[in-house]
């Protein structure tokens, strides 16, 4: 007898099965459970899909018409079927950021999956189990482990003593050893539960290397599997199974899950990987703009960290020296109706065997007024003479500026021209080294022109910096000084005659090619460089162990941010940067200079107390009066058209449709608006702001809305629209 199977398939969006979820009907042969992955003929085309659960919602659909259906024509019965907390997982990232389940789960999947007939999937699995990555139950880590700070054995001990009810928030100082309490929740987990995952999540793949390394030292390379998406799809796949397990054919625990690799290591992606035994989820920096997807289902992979935890039981622990304001708000005092447990850990590890040092062994920090310094210079020269200073002794400086490039404009001074993009609303940037402008949005490159392409006029000039040429800049400045050679590093005498100061940039440009980023991370660790010069790619995670002065060229500019989220990521961004000075107790004070026009900014005055909980409690007082998150909760409908008009004309239409909807529910919507940059690429962009104090209320309204939204894609205002999308818990407004 043939079965009806529900099956999520990969859906485009706005198509007709898009709407009914992702879930069509097929035949079986065999029963097969929810979770099985099966292909099956969708049009003229063989899918993936994966059998589904039967929702209440599906069984409304009107009957389906039995000489249509067709069979399944393979089930991948080789793989266990992905377990019902996954499903769920699925099902609730789909409803609560608006999309299908179709598309999230088969996005979820690694690439290749999509690629394997059952018979090749079957040899995949064989060959991966082959490979190592067995359960190696907790053996004792063969180095001696370095003895627990007091702050690192109290938070482990609150750790150890309660469940997974609630997610930990440790508020732990730069260098104060986060890393190390995360490798000891999870020894303690692997040793207590001979099976159980843990999954590390970081933000960014660049700092995966590090992590790696630190996992697989003390664990073993067998226990220890990576997913980013810088890994080739056989890579991922060979990731993806070692984590799923596989299905046992022994004795008792036959078509049970059995050894599954014990910790998964991974960027936003991984917060969907198959864990059949998931006990305990890290989000390190949890803070970080990177965990929230921005395109498809813009999910946020520490948020579905909190839900996946509840869902499988496992204790969530998010650490960050500077919290999102969301966790903050959520971890204050129970009684206050906080629902995160907060653990902190203020000190500095190398502080603690120095007891006299200052603030908790943190970098002193100091603000140079610019407005006193001599006009148009970019150094000031107190800090250049500190920078000097610091390099004679064989200290490393770093010279932190979040902008790439030679200059952002080229400006000409006869007939005003600049160097606009002629696709997008936004300047393209000058790069002197190959001698192009490039327009970061959308990629458009030209050679420089020798002359004013509006006037010819040949007195066309950089306006404003980035860090090339900052490097090229201070390769100048510091042309007289001289770095003691490495034999007699530190010594007095060295600087009289040493070598000349060897300066590095790390960016997206000079680390595009593979193992670019790696090579030139390991020439500073290794003390081949005096001074880096670096955009955010170096404030984050870095134990650099030599640097001991961190200047900040120009951070100003986000203080006038009409983005209200703006002052905090300068803060995050300000305090990681100075976390990278003197994280090596054995080095003497480090300092932080911060160049501002704004000196006595309350920013900077909780900056220089290293003050976070300041900071983010005047913050909090100022959302909550203005009503603005985490006091309210918001969704972005973005719409992109040939003409602003069009755009605009789609989201107003949406917003009146949802009028009647909304006002019950005491829901905001907001007036369609250009975004902040109009045009990319010759698209037009605008979006709508969607606001309540109630999350359930927000999202209510929205599942409500959807349906309207996509049928208004076939109205007269839907026809010029290429594309839209709804962003719940937006990052950038
Ligand atoms: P964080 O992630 O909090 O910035 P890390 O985990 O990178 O800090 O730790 C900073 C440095 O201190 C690392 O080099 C780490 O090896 C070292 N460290 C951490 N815990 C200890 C400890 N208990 N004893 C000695 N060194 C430690
Ligand atoms: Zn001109
Ligand atoms: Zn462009």
């Amino acid at each position: 007898m043939a079965h009806l199977l529900p099956i999520l398939v990969p859906t485009p969006a706005h198509s007709k099965i898009h709407l009914a979820g992702g879930m069509l009907s097929w035949l079986s042969e065999q029963a097969l459970p929810p979770g099985t992955l099966v292909r099956v003929p969708l049009g003229k085309r063989e899918v993936l899909g994966i059998v589904w659960d039967r929702s209440a919602e599906a069984l409304d659909t009107p009957a389906v018409d039995a000489d249509k259906l067709r069979p399944v024509t393979e089930a991948l019965t080789a793989l266990a079927p992905l377990t019902e907390s996954w499903r769920q997982l699925v099902d609730f990232t789909a409803r609560y950021y608006q999309r299908s389940a179709g598309e999230v789960a088969l996005a979820a999947l690694p690439p290749a999956l999509r690629e394997l007939s059952g018979e090749q999937l079957a040899r995949r699995i064989k060959k991966t189990l082959r490979a190592g990555t067995r359960p190696s139950a907790a053996d004792p880590p063969a180095q001696p482990l370095p003895t627990l700070t007091a702050e690192q054995a109290a938070a482990l001990d609150t750790l150890a003593q309660r469940d997974a009810s609630a997610p930990f928030l440790l508020f732990g100082a730069t260098g104060s050893g986060k890393t190390e309490v995360y490798l000891r929740a999870v020894q303690t987990l692997l040793a207590r539960d001979p099976q159980a995952q843990a999954l590390v999540m970081v933000p960014e793949i660049n700092l995966t290397p590090q992590l790696e390394a630190r996992f697989v030292e003390r664990f073993g390379g067998d226990a220890v599997v990576s997913m980013h998406s810088g890994m080739t799809h056989p890579q991922r796949l060979q990731s993806w199974l070692a984590a799923h397990g596989r299905l046992s054919n022994e004795g008792e625990t036959a078509n049970a899950i059995t050894s599954p690799v014990r910790i998964v290591l991974g960027t936003r992606m991984a917060i969907f990987a198959s864990l059949p035994r998931l006990r305990l989820i890290v989000v390190d920096e949890e803070h970080d703009p990177s965990y929230k997807q921005q395109e498809g289902a813009r999910y946020s992979a520490r948020d579905l960290a909190v839900y996946r935890g509840r869902l499988d039981n496992a204790q969530v622990i998010l650490g960050s020296a500077t919290p999102s304001l969301e966790s903050w708000h959520h971890s204050r005092p129970a009684d206050e109706g906080g629902r995160y447990i907060r653990l902190a850990m203020p000190s500095r590890v190398g502080a603690i065997a120095r007891p006299d040092a200052p603030s908790g062994g943190l970098p002193q920090v100091r603000r140079v007024d610019m407005r006193h310094q001599p006009k148009g210079a970019v150094f000031s020269p107190p800090l250049l003479a500190a920078m000097q200073e610091r390099i004679a002794r064989g200290e490393q400086c770093l010279v932190f500026l979040n902008r790439r490039g030679y200059a952002p404009v080229l400006h000409c001074a006869e007939c005003d021209w600049k160097s606009e993009c002629p696709h997008c609303s936004a300047y393209r940037v000058f790069h002197k080294i190959d001698r192009t402008l490039r327009c970061h949005h959308c990629g458009y490159t030209e050679r420089v022109p020798r002359a004013c392409p509006s006037c010819g006029s040949p007195d066309i000039r950089p306006i404003g910096r980035g860090t090339e040429q900052i490097e090229e800049h201070l390769a100048e400045l510091l042309a007289h000084v001289r770095r003691p050679d490495s034999s007699r590093a530190g010594t007095e005498a060295a600087a009289t005659d040493g070598s000349p100061v060897r300066i590095a940039r790390i960016d997206a440009d000079t680390t595009r090619r593979k193992g670019e980023l790696e090579a030139q991370l390991a020439q500073v660790h290794g003390g081949e460089v005096d001074v880096l010069v670096g955009t955010q790619m170096i404030a984050k995670g870095h134990d650099f162990r030599r640097i001991t002065l961190v200047a900040v060229i120009n951070p100003d500019t986000a203080l006038f941010s009409s983005d209200f989220r703006a002052p905090e990521r300068l803060f995050s961004l300000l305090m990681q940067v100075a976390g990278r000075a003197g994280r090596d107790s054995a080095a003497g004070a480090s300092e932080v200079w911060v160049q501002t026009e704004q000196p006595t900014h309350p920013l900077y005055e909780a900056l220089k107390r290293h003050d976070y909980p300041a900071f983010a409690a005047q913050q909090l007082l100022e959302r909550e009066q203005a009503g603005l998150p985490p006091f309210s909760f918001q969704a972005l409908v973005r719409a992109e058209a040939r003409t602003q008009e069009g755009a605009q004309a789609f989201l107003n239409a949406a917003s009146a449709l949802g009028q009647d909807m909304a006002s019950p529910l005491a829901v905001m919507l907001y007036p369609a608006v250009p975004m902040s940059v109009q045009r990319v690429a010759n698209v037009e962009r605008a979006q709508m702001l969607v606001e309540s104090a109630s999350r359930a209320a927000l999202q209510r309204f929205l599942s409500q809305w959807q349906a309207k939204l996509h049928a208004l894609r076939d109205a007269p205002e839907g026809q010029g629209i290429l594309r839209w999308a709804v962003d719940v818990d937006p990052l950038a407004i």
